[in-house]
């Protein structure tokens, strides 16, 4: 027995379900399965929810339009960005209007194609107003529009589903880092806590450690090849003309500034300078994310700046706060047509111990399809 630092209960040796990560996705899967199983348990290393990629990211609730070179990811970003939406209302910033623009060089799409890819998938659409328009160097971007999209508070979200996690009687472990996990191919599966620590034992265990998904021990995700990027969002003050706007140059080397909800400010990316180092796990040996991200890194804002304020000269007067650096964790099957399936990986031994990767926030709707399904066959 153990005393769990998040809740303050005692930590029975056994679940029902197990989750390890306490990022949007172990928590949200936490609550879908305390709908089914009487004793989920929460493992996050960290002293707090959402700290890690839920909380360091661009905080976009795709609708789909950055994807107009993966037509199924487009499609389902914009249904699962209703569901968000309405799930998360309290948790999510509508009152930006986002303008996606094309420059004239190096994108990979055109306009034509923009606006047909627009219209297939129904995602509204209308030229930018006179003024937006105005703010854009005309010798370097061909075409503006206005758009729907929304950004979520990672904060606000880690409240709420704190609040949930509670109301649902899940026993929430924090500071506890999972060390290995040992599953056969009957019988419970085994998790050791920290090193040399507490053994638990559950029925089900889901990895949801988005970059340290391979990295835990005992568990194989060969199936899921990793491309790891020690990435750095800039936090920035824009200037009065770009406080309403949520703005991003597409789809190629170019730069994103939108609303950051959780420090109430812009987030600023650049494709080109955002990713400082980039690596595989492909099976030959690779650093560990969590090394990475330890070493200190200088910041690229400078360079960010330099080429994003030729498209859009007004960024000269963005004021620069501060960096966050965290691993963004994608599949490597998908970077030529920059798709986000989600990885659903079932151990070869024991089916019961689930790996899962999401891509992006909204994905969680596709990994909850297929947890219910699981159920479900598993009723009847
Ligand atoms: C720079 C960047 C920009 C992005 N922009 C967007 C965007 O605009 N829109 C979008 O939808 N998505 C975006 N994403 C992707 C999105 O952030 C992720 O898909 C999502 O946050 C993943 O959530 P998660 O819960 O899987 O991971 P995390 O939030 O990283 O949670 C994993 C948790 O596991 C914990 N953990 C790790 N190892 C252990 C262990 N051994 N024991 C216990 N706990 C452990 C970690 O501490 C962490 O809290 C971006 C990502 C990055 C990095």
């Amino acid at each position: 027995m153990t005393r769990s630092r998040g809740t303050g209960r005692t930590m029975t040796s056994h679940s029902d379900a197990l989750i390890i990560g306490g990022g949007f996705y172990g928590c949200v899967i936490a609550l879908a399965l305390s709908r089914h199983l009487r004793h989920v348990t929460l493992v996050e290393r960290e002293p707090e929810l959402l700290t890690r990629a839920s909380l360091v990211n661009q905080a976009r609730v795709h609708t789909g339009y950055h994807y107009p070179r993966n037509l199924q990811t487009a499609a389902s970003s914009g249904e699962n960005q209703l569901l968000f939406a309405e799930i998360f209302k309290d948790c999510v910033d509508d009152s930006f209007t986002a303008i996606y623009a094309i420059a004239r060089g190096l994108s990979k799409v055109t306009p034509s194609y923009f606006e047909r890819f627009c219209r297939q998938l129904r995602l509204p659409l209308k030229p930018a107003a006179d003024d937006v328009r105005a703010l854009f160097a005309p010798r370097l971007i061909s075409a503006v529009y206005e758009c729907r999209e929304f950004a979520f508070d990672a904060l606000a979200l880690r409240h709420f589903l704190r609040d949930r996690l509670a109301h649902a009687g899940i026993e929430l472990c924090l500071g506890h880092e999972v060390a290995e996990v040992e599953a056969r191919e009957t019988g419970p599966i085994r998790i050791r806590l920290g090193a040399g620590g507490t053994e638990r034992t559950a029925n089900r265990v889901y990895n949801t450690t988005y970059a340290n998904l391979g990295r835990i021990g005992g568990i194989d995700c060969q199936g899921v090849r990793l491309r790891h990027q020690l990435t750095e969002v800039c936090l920035v003050t824009p200037p009065a003309p770009l406080q309403g706007l949520g703005v991003t140059v597409m789809d190629g080397p170019f730069f994103s500034i939108m609303p950051f909800p959780a420090a109430h400010c812009h987030s600023f990316t650049h494709v080109r300078y955002t990713p400082h180092v980039t690596w595989a796990e492909d099976g030959a040996p690779a650093p560990t994310p969590d090394a990475v991200r330890a070493r200190a890194h200088e910041s690229r804002f400078p360079w960010m700046l330099a080429d994003g304020a030729r498209y859009l000269p007004i960024l000269e007067e963005i004021r620069y706060k501060k960096s966050l650096f965290d691993i963004k964790t994608t599949l490597t099957d998908s970077i030529s047509d920059d798709g986000r399936p989600i990885a659903y990986h079932r151990d070869a031994r024991n089916p019961n111990l689930v790996s899962i990767l999401g891509g992006k926030i909204d994905n969680i709707f596709d990994v909850l399809n297929v947890i219910e399904s699981d159920m479900v066959r598993e009723a009847v």
